[in-house]
């Protein structure tokens, strides 16, 4: 391909969701990412596909998603392991449950009738081997999980089957604009132009932002993930809790993931994450307390994934404030998986006709104020 149509910094399952959206659109796309695909976020991920609990500005999105994942084969070629199991939310206490009966009723206000709340009864019957504590929830029967890694290859190979191109080992470190172009260069000194850019570089695309000219507030935070030995099925939809940090499944392989939102350490510029074995062990005694049927089994494997985070805990969806022919998607908070489906499609509305029909208001790259930076820097190196 000589010079593409777009150019896409970063080859996580949102810069390929963009590529795959842009390239069905008819549009040369070429995805520069510095290590492979899924390296980061994307495939580390627990894999949730949650319409349940979302930010009120991310509901529309996540439902129109949960759409796109009933259909996925029909958009990357396989069902990604996607698996409509439901979610629920469990509440432990009268006032828990009260928390949640207040946000079914928002929900409903709102005109969204996905959210349903149900009794000790039904709890029961959807979670047999759930802590008798217990006492309602919220449950979402569409929801689910897939397969995050399996996830990313497929969105990664649907786009090259319509001829983008992703170029893995392609560290931008520097990019600027002129004549009409966005110029790229990289680690390895291969140079890039196109007229538009895509930023979807994850917990870098801050980097990506200032580089381009723009100050936006990414944060990053390491997500940690739990993994027991195999045990025999005993719960079938994702479990979260309402008042203390907890996500669960358990797979087709037995082995019950836990997750929720712990955090270990991350170093940005060597993109290592550091366990943090303590909070682990407050996630562990968490299910625990939740599931007492884990006793039975033991941890085999932990890890944590590298995410870019926002102030007001969404992301980043639409066009540059300051430059022209910059789309930013990142900054998913540790929730992106689920609605990537759709973020391409939304990218690529915005690339071919400069907005889209879908509420991205709240996600605008300028929420927090417009700040100019200074344009032209170069994107920070990698330590060592
Ligand atoms: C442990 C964990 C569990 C999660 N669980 C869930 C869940 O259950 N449900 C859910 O919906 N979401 C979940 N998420 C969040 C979800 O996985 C992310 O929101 C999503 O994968 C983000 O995708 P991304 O493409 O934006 O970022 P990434 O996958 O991080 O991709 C960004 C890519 O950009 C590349 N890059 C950066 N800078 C450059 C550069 N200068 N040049 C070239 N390439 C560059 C990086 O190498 C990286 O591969 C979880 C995340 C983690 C970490």
């Amino acid at each position: 391909m000589s010079n593409p149509d777009v150019l896409v910094i970063g080859g996580g399952l949102h810069g390929l969701s963009a590529a795959l959206h842009l390239a069905r659109r008819g549009r040369r796309v070429r995805v520069l990412e510095k290590e492979v695909a899924g390296a980061h976020a994307s495939g580390f991920s627990a894999g949730g596909v949650r319409t349940l609990g979302r930010h009120p500005a991310e509901v529309p999105l996540a439902l129109a998603a949960l759409d796109l994942w009933h259909g996925i084969a029909a958009l990357v070629g396989e069902n990604c392991g996607f698996q409509a199991t439901g979610q629920i939310k469990v509440a432990e206490d009268a006032a828990e449950l009260a928390v949640l009966e207040r946000r079914v009723a928002g929900m409903r206000a709102q005109g969204h009738a996905h959210e349903e709340l149900i009794g000790p009864e039904a709890l029961r019957r959807w979670l047999p081997a759930l802590a008798p504590h217990c006492v309602g929830g919220i449950l979402c029967r569409r929801d689910g999980f897939a397969e995050p890694y399996r996830t990313t290859l497929a969105f990664r190979r649907a786009a090259l089957a319509l001829a983008a191109e992703v170029v893995e080992g392609a560290r931008v470190t520097a990019l600027e604009r002129h004549g009409g172009l966005w110029h790229l260069r990289c680690a390895d000194g291969a140079r890039h132009a196109a007229p538009v850019l895509v930023n979807a570089a994850g917990a870098w695309a801050g980097r990506v932002a200032r580089a381009a000219g723009e100050d936006i507030p990414l944060g990053f935070n390491a997500f940690m993930m739990m993994l027991t030995a195999p045990m025999a099925p005993f719960v079938a939809p994702v479990v979260g809790a309402t008042g203390r940090p907890i996500s669960f499944k358990q797979s087709a392989s037995g082995q019950v993931m836990i997750g929720g939102g712990h955090k270990g350490v991350a170093d940005l510029s060597t993109g290592r994450v550091t366990l943090d074995v303590e909070r682990l062990a407050f996630s562990a005694r968490t299910a625990l307390e939740l599931f007492p049927i884990l006793a039975e089994t033991r941890m085999v494997h932990a890890w944590a994934g590298i995410e870019g985070v926002l102030p007001d805990d969404i992301p980043v969806i639409g066009r540059s404030a300051v430059a022209e022919g910059l789309v930013h998607a990142f900054g998913f908070c540790g929730h992106g998986f689920a609605i990537a489906p759709l973020i391409g499609g939304i990218v690529a509305d915005l690339v071919v006709s400069g907005g889209t029909s879908h509420p991205i208001a709240a996600f605008a790259p300028d929420r927090f104020g417009r700040a100019a930076a200074e344009a032209g820097a170069a994107l920070p190196q990698p330590a060592g």
